[in-house]
């Protein structure tokens, strides 16, 4: 197999897929998709998928999802743990442009927005962000790097959406967002460490390694601001089921209850209950994750 980013290196089938899928995302992909890996790129990636099958999946995702009630969204523990690697490596301007690529329901902006209040934004998804807030321009349901047109930006959001890409589009995308990027505009990047975690399941299209994903973006006029591989040593999933489990249904319960009370709570408590709670439970994921801060040169 022809790897996709060199083209001229044999890729064989090192990962499968496995049994982690969900129930309905059967529906939409074969039992046959491979995962293939190019030993000099870092990278592995599906091939037998189809672009259809991919959009009529995600299409069905996006049916099922609820508003969001809560109050200090800011303080989402994925986005707000962003906002603080992104500003310890560098400075957030005034009146930057921001593109997010897939912010579902909530995306980046809110925890942004405690840090400096003057961004324009933009984003590609299905839902709709409802934020009560100005200078918030959905582009379109999705990216699509043949027709969509990008406006000129200064920082590019993928929180875990660069796993998703329809892998024979990851040159041409990132080809697109480097056009769209400004002087020393740069692209944030957070993926799950699925490698390490042994959980490639669909719709993940593509897997990546630390030194792969750096090579990436070397190769297509980028530099390396600032990456990291977190989690990398936790404990995982298969090794001590029973422990995470138990971790994750009392979560789910204090969640659900705080979620419900909240609402009736004035905000002056809410908000202190919502930073502490973010202080306090430290990481947002016991997971290995990956994050990247890359420049355009
Ligand atoms: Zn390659």
């Amino acid at each position: 197999m022809k790897c996709i980013l060199c083209n001229d290196s044999e890729s064989l089938e090192k990962y499968s897929y496995k049994g982690a899928n969900k129930a309905d995302s059967k529906n939409f992909f074969e039992n046959n998709v491979k995962l293939y890996t190019c030993n000099s790129c870092q990278i592995s990636f599906c091939h037998n998928i189809s672009r259809k099958k991919l959009d009529e999946y995600y299409k069905s995702v996006y049916t099922a999802s609820k508003p969001i009630f809560d109050r200090f969204l800011e303080f989402n523990s994925r986005f707000f743990s962003q906002v603080l690697y992104y500003i310890n490596h560098v400075k957030l301007e005034k009146n930057i442009k921001v593109l997010e690529v897939g912010p579902s329901a909530l995306g980046i902006l809110p925890s942004l927005k405690v840090f400096q209040d003057k961004i324009k934004y933009y984003y590609f998804d299905q839902v709709e962000i409802k934020h009560n807030v100005q200078d918030v321009i959905k582009l379109g349901e999705y990216f699509n790097p043949y027709t969509s047109k990008l406006p000129k930006v200064d920082l590019i959001w993928m929180s875990h959406s660069l796993e998703h890409i329809f892998p024979e589009d990851l040159i041409k995308v990132i080809n697109k967002y480097h056009e769209a990027l400004n002087d020393g505009g740069k692209i944030f990047i957070e993926i799950p460490h699925d490698i390490k975690t042994g959980n490639f399941s669909v719709p993940h299209t593509l897997f990546f390694e630390k030194k792969g994903l750096i090579k990436l973006f070397e190769k297509l006029r980028f530099k390396v601001v600032a990456v990291s591989e977190i989690n990398d040593k936790v404990e995982l999933l298969d090794s001590n089921p029973n422990m995470n489990k138990k971790k994750i249904t009392k979560k789910n319960f204090v969640v659900t209850l705080y979620s419900f009370i909240q609402r009736f709570l004035p905000n002056k408590f809410v908000k202190k209950y919502a930073f502490k709670h973010f202080v306090l439970n430290g990481p947002y994921t016991n997971l290995p994750i990956i994050r990247l801060i890359v420049q355009k040169i």
